[in-house]
């Protein structure tokens, strides 16, 4: 459906390409800030952190935000309404990232959200809700192995035993805290209460490739799956590789072996994602069968009774797969989101917004993301709504992601219109779980 009357067009062309052009410039910008020289390394609460937020932070200030790190190492930045101390509307993403990783997964959110505020500075004045950009510091978990921190500290979810975590250094996430300037026993307060927020919206990269298979440069998110993510590891007997026959052996190597095509074939299957992304076999040695394997699998479905479903046939087969072989086998859950709804409203708005800004789409694509984000953890204090930019082949955590400046400013078109919409909306009164 195309909604012109309600959708005003912010921009001119021109603004729209310089603000797009200026958003990929500063991704690239970003990238620079790394643990690794020529690859981006980015993790939570060190110093590249550190840099990111300071650098971040002046482009909020310049596009007219008030900046702070909040208890959590966030930074946020906010611009006040026609009075101030009113619920806001908050963009965001995130601005850690993986090991050896792409430029727009989460920076590109971020950059897009300080283009809208940029774009909307002047019409804050007469709104009738505060505007406010978030760059989470975590989101990837790729130091501590938990996902989300920065935001589930934001939504109001933080649990003290996190600060228990260890990053391969062996330094725990309260020291990692101390280091950063940040005070462990109070990352509780950066959590927002629902009567602050009115929404929150994030632009983020595809990271899979159906907007190019359809042609089109912009989609709106229906929901986010919800990943689980567990230790595995099979246990058997290290012993000598020359000395010890088949029929004595309990190689452990090999069970993990099986229990990895398991997964694949079930996943395959019940078309759910499983994904087996780390193995280390112990001691480790050409000449010793291995003794013990450890093992990492990531699990996700489009809901989360599909997704559980497929766990149990995993398991159920994993541990006859053990059985049979004389091994052990253990798991242990480190991570469990649920699949999360974006909001009927927020939903609307940004397919509107798509509609102005791609008026060559048939259709405005609307597609459910296989990826977690920031935005399900903050579906726990206010209503979502999500905008996926197409990446060229699908690409992302990987150096070759890649979008382009023509893309871009079509998103900063339609992630300003919808913002503005969304300022200025009557909001649903309706429980928004019911949105889904
Ligand atoms: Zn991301």
């Amino acid at each position: 459906m195309r909604a012109e009357a309600s959708v005003d067009p912010v921009l001119d062309r021109e603004t729209m390409l310089r603000a797009g052009r200026r958003a990929y410039d500063r991704c690239d910008e970003l990238a620079a800030l790394s643990a690794v020289k020529g690859s981006i390394h980015r993790f939570h609460l060190t110093s590249q952190h550190a840099w990111a937020n300071a650098l971040v932070g002046r482009w909020m200030t310049e596009a007219g935000l008030q900046t702070r790190i909040d208890a959590g190492g966030n930074l946020v930045g906010r611009i006040e309404g026609s009075s101030p101390g009113l619920p806001a509307v908050m963009l965001g993403s995130h601005i850690d990232t993986v090991p050896d990783a792409g430029r727009y997964d989460g920076p590109l959110g971020v950059m897009l959200a300080i283009e809208v505020v940029d774009l909307l500075r002047d019409a804050m004045p007469g709104m009738p809700c505060a505007l406010e950009v978030v760059a989470f510091s975590d989101e990837e978990g790729a130091r501590f192995g938990s996902a989300l921190l920065g935001s589930n500290a934001v939504a109001g979810n933080w649990r003290d035993e996190w600060l228990d975590q260890t990053d391969v250094q062996g330094t725990t996430l309260r020291q990692a805290f101390r280091d950063f300037g940040l005070d462990p026993a109070r990352v509780r307060q950066a959590a927002r209460r629902p009567d602050e927020l009115v929404a929150y919206l994030e632009a983020h990269i595809e990271q899979g490739p159906l907007l190019e298979a359809y042609g089109r440069p912009l989609g709106v998110v229906t929901s986010i799956a919800g990943a689980r993510r567990f230790a595995l590891s099979v246990t058997g007997e290290a012993r000598h590789a020359g000395g010890t026959p088949y029929d004595r052996r309990r190689d452990a190597l090999v069970g993990a072996s099986f229990a990895v095509l398991a997964i694949e074939s079930i996943a395959r299957r019940r078309d759910i994602i499983g994904t087996v992304g780390e193995i280390h076999a112990y001691p480790g040695a050409v000449n010793v069968v291995p003794g013990r394997v450890e093992f990492s699998l990531d699990l996700r479905a489009e809901t989360d009774a599909e997704r559980d479903a497929g766990w149990a046939e995993i398991l159920d087969t994993i541990t006859g797969v053990c059985q049979e072989r004389n091994l052990e086998f253990h798991w242990v859950e480190e991570h469990r989101a649920r699949a999360v709804a974006c909001a009927g409203w927020l939903r609307q708005a940004i397919a509107d917004a798509v509609a102005v800004a791609d008026p060559e789409a048939e259709e405005v694509p609307m597609l459910y993301s296989r990826a977690g984000h920031d935005a399900m953890v903050m579906a726990d204090v206010t209503d979502i709504g999500m905008l996926f930019i197409r990446c060229e082949d699908g690409i992302s955590h990987a150096p070759a992601e890649a979008v382009t400046p023509w893309d871009v400013a079509l998103a900063v078109e339609a992630f300003a219109a919808a913002t503005r919409t969304v300022l200025t909306a009557d909001r649903p009164t309706t429980d928004r779980s019911a949105d889904a």
